[in-house]
Parts: C-alpha cells; sequence; structure tokens
C-alpha cells in the first residue's frame, strides 16, 4: 500500500457491507456513550429515560432523539463537549447568518479523522500528489477552507490556500503555477469564468482538469455550464459544518451520486413531517450521526438537506452507498401563490440556456395581496450578439418554460453581464420581500 493509500484510510474505503455495518454497529455504540458524556445529551437521554447502552447496534438508531440546529444552539457554546478542553484543537461555526452561530470542536484525533475522509474524496476523484491544487474558498470558521486544505496536503497535492475573492489573482495563479484542480463553490466559479470572458479571456485557456464544487446547492445543469466553460470535470462535494464540513460525501470518477462515508457517518433518510423512514429511494430528510467524532459526537442530526440513495452498484465498487445531488433545504422551499417551488427548479430551466449567464436571483414581491416571482438573470457575455430581437425571444421563451415549470406566472428580466451582485462563497439567490 502506497504512503497516499494509507492516507486516506483505504481500510474503511474498501470495506463491503457486511464489515461497514459490523464497524457501525460496534462505532454507533461507543458514539452514543460518548455524547451521554457531555452536559446536553446527558439530560436529554436522562429526560426520554435512554441508557446508553440500551444502543447495542444500528438497528436500534430510532430510539435516539433527533438533534436540531435549534438543539445544537441551545447547547451554545460548549453543551456538546464531551471532553476535557485542554484536549480539544480547533472550533468551527456554521455559516449562519443571523442569532447565534452553531459551534463544533475536535480533538487531534478528529482533525486527524476529518483530513483522512477529505483526502479520501479528492482521492476518488483520480486526484494525486502530482496536482496542484487551489482552494478558493473562505479560510477561518468556514469549514470549506481548512477542511480541503488538510486533505489535499495529506494527500501530498501542491496547495495553494488562496481563500476566496480577488479574482484577478486567483486567475494569475492557476495559471503561472499550472494548477489542475480547484475547490470553489459553483457560483464563484462562475463569477471568475464570466470576469475572464467579460475581460476577453478564455477560462480553458487555464487548462484546469478537476473542480470540486460544492458548499451550496446547484443544479445538473449549472454543472454541465460550468464544464463547457473550462473543459474541466466537476465533482460534487457535499458537507456541513455540523459534520465537521466537508467530506461528508464525494463523486468518484464516475460522477453518479455521492459516496457517503458510512464509517463515520451513519445515514438515514426520514420524511420530514412524519419523522419516519421513507423507502429505499425515496427523497426525503438525510440525517447524520457522527460515528468516529470524539469531542462533539452528534446523535441524528437534521440536515435539512432533501435527497435519496441512488439504487444499485457504483462501478467503482465501493460498498459506501451514494446520495443524489441535494433537491434542495427543506427550509428553502418556496411557497408562491400556495405552489411550493425549490430555487433548483428555477435554476435548471434558466440554466439550460446557452444565452444565459451563470448568476441570477429569483426576487418575491407581493401586490394587491398576489406573490410576484421575478426571475433575474444576467445575459452570458460570450452569447450575446447585442440584438434587442434576442432579448425579447429570451424572455420570452423563459417566461413560457418558468411557467410550464412551476404553474404560474414568473416575470423575466435579463440584465447585462456583471450587474448583479457576485457571490465569493454562498451564493444568495433568493430575495424575500413578501413581509
Ligand atoms: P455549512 O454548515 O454552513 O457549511 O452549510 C452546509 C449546508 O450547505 C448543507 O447543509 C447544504 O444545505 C449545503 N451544501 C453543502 N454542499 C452542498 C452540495 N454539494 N449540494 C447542495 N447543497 C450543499
Ligand atoms: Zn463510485
Amino acid at each position: 500500500m502506497s504512503v497516499n493509500q494509507d492516507r486516506t484510510g483505504r481500510r474503511y474505503e474498501l470495506m463491503s457491507r457486511d464489515e461497514l455495518t459490523a464497524f457501525q454497529n460496534d462505532a454507533l455504540c461507543q458514539s452514543v456513550r460518548q455524547a451521554a458524556k457531555s452536559s446536553y445529551y446527558a439530560q436529554r437521554f436522562r429526560s426520554l429515560g435512554l441508557d446508553a447502552a440500551d444502543i447495542k447496534s444500528i438497528e436500534d438508531v430510532r430510539k435516539l432523539p433527533l438533534t436540531s440546529k435549534d438543539d445544537l444552539r441551545l447547547s451554545y457554546p460548549a453543551g456538546m463537549l464531551t471532553v476535557d478542553p485542554e484536549q480539544v484543537v480547533r472550533m468551527h461555526t456554521s455559516s449562519g447568518t443571523t442569532g447565534k452561530p452553531t459551534a463544533i470542536f475536535h480533538t487531534q484525533a478528529d482533525i486527524d479523522c476529518w483530513a483522512e475522509l477529505m483526502a479520501r474524496c479528492l482521492s476518488i476523484t483520480g486526484a494525486t500528489n502530482r496536482d496542484v491544487f487551489q482552494n478558493m474558498t473562505g479560510y477561518g470558521l468556514f469549514t470549506g477552507g481548512l477542511g480541503l486544505h488538510y486533505g489535499a496536503e495529506r494527500l501530498g497535492m501542491w496547495v495553494i490556500p488562496a481563500g476566496a475573492g480577488n479574482t484577478a489573482r486567483q486567475i494569475m495563479l492557476i495559471r503561472d503555477f499550472g494548477v489542475t484542480c480547484i475547490h470553489a463553490t459553483p457560483s464563484y466559479a462562475m463569477h471568475v469564468a464570466e470576469r475572464m470572458l467579460i475581460d476577453g479571456d478564455d477560462p480553458k485557456s487555464l487548462k484546469i482538469q478537476r473542480a470540486f464544487l460544492g458548499a451550496e446547492p446547484y443544479t445538473e445543469e449549472m454543472r454541465l455550464k460550468l464544464q463547457d466553460l473550462y473543459g474541466f470535470k466537476a465533482f460534487n462535494s457535499y458537507g456541513l459544518s455540523e459534520m465537521n464540513g466537508p467530506g461528508v460525501a464525494f463523486e468518484c470518477e464516475h460522477r453518479s451520486g455521492m459516496h457517503i462515508w458510512e464509517d463515520a457517518f451513519l445515514v438515514e433518510i426520514i420524511d420530514p413531517e412524519t419523522l419516519e423512514p421513507v423507502a429505499d429511494g425515496q427523497t426525503g430528510e438525510m440525517v447524520l450521526t457522527t460515528l468516529r467524532r470524539t469531542a462533539m459526537p452528534i446523535v441524528r442530526y437534521r440536515t435539512r438537506d432533501l435527497t435519496h440513495f441512488v439504487q444499485g452498484e457504483c462501478q467503482c465498487g465501493r460498498a459506501h452507498r451514494r446520495i443524489a445531488r441535494m433537491v434542495g433545504r427543506s427550509d428553502d422551499m418556496l411557497i408562491v401563490r400556495g405552489v411550493n417551488v425549490f430555487p433548483s427548479q428555477i435554476e435548471e430551466v434558466i440554466m439550460k440556456h446557452t444565452w444565459v449567464g451563470g448568476n441570477y436571483v429569483i426576487h418575491l414581491t407581493r401586490a394587491a395581496s398576489l406573490d410576484q416571482m421575478t426571475v433575474k438573470a444576467e445575459i452570458a457575455k460570450s452569447a450575446f450578439d447585442g440584438s434587442v430581437e434576442t432579448i425579447r425571444s429570451l424572455v420570452n421563451e423563459l417566461s413560457r418554460q418558468l411557467r410550464e415549470q412551476v404553474g404560474f406566472s414568473v416575470t423575466v428580466e435579463v440584465l447585462e453581464p456583471g450587474s448583479l451582485p457576485a457571490s465569493e462563497g454562498k451564493a444568495k439567490r433568493v430575495i424575500d420581500e413578501r413581509g
């Protein structure tokens, strides 16, 4: 086994289903016992009359309570900590914009495990220590920067910790150091490409081979558009700060759903209303339990992310199951004129058009008690011929297709390239001014 293989936790990566189940049975029992050491879970288990010893295998997982973001806030700052403070080597917080964030703590073993999972994610895409990797997401409390950084270093990649923003410098570094792999939010990758096109440059001239794109929802149409612009292969990367950050699930070379690392996370998919498990292959809310974290194990965390298990075996032969691209978050669902709409349904329609660029917003207002949806989309620099007729037909076509998609009429505004606020991290796609 090469050094790189050891570094990605091959002994877990290559487990069969039976081996994974046996491992999970033990790991869940240990994790629950560890969680019970925190003041938060000790009290919660007590109030339910639950003893950690009642959990004997993964079959018992439903005896455990669900944990929500609000529970994490209740335990703020350190109610879920299970180890002596001197064992903590790092903390991160979630990217919440209002109120108290949720804080997540790590021991050195936790950081090592996270780096191993992250290195494993990168390696299953075919990336190796021969790659030059530019990390284009924020470093700091946000987990995307340090998460990918430690994983890429562990794999032995040449890491350029560029961080988010400063687009001109990003482009320069990619070109000057022959960057072969990047990590970015899809919206920022799109912004960089459009900046280049506006400046008369071509993103393909950068010769990036692989892009690891995640941290925010995006559609298959957005992936295709980005691949088309850059000529790279884009791999979907999923994670959330409560479960370390990135490194939870990642696409392998076959890119047919994301392998979720079942040695580290016990996965359930439930109906968000009834809280019962959905039938295998049905879409529901993903609930995750940490299996290998010491400082702060989390039991049955409600991610709010909606997905399903991809059926069948992956061509790569790995037994870790695959989850499909997120449909959205249950709390991101918009109700417009009584109709449930996910922002991803809008993106799916508009990104199919070569005339539309990568940046758009969904603007919701209310006039005379009626919800109005306006989709503002930038035109693609490369495709625009400058004619009013082009704009008119684009607006008409988009309005018609959006109406077919959502079932009510949507106003479409087509804007000049670069006129909407660009995002360096997670894009804000919805502006809801309905009050
Ligand atoms: P944070 O904990 O602040 O990093 O945010 C995590 C959230 O970002 C997840 O719960 C998802 O809603 C979203 N997210 C991360 N990666 C992806 C992805 N690849 N596709 C869709 N949503 C994602
Ligand atoms: Zn695979």
